[in-house]
């Protein structure tokens, strides 16, 4: 499973230079493409942590209220 983790944010990664034109695409990168590779990723992170038995939910709501926070000050 982090392997694939690795392997979809790899993904993430070449669409993403591939619209930044930091890598001359083999096909031109939409941001459709984008977000197609990011859902995969989110759920390959979701698939991790129900493995684990984590509830992803709470402690992530959590990190982004601290990331709201660490941006207000
Ligand atoms: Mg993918």
């Amino acid at each position: 499973m982090v392997t694939d983790l690795l392997e979809e944010a790899g993904e993430v990664a070449a669409v993403v230079k591939g619209l930044e034109g930091l890598k001359p695409p083999d096909k031109s990168k939409t941001r459709e493409m984008l977000s197609k590779e990011l859902s995969d990723l989110l759920y390959i992170i979701f698939v991790l942590a129900e493995h684990y038995g984590l509830e992803l939910e709470e402690t992530f709501l959590q990190t982004v209220n601290d990331y709201v926070l660490r941006f207000i000050k």
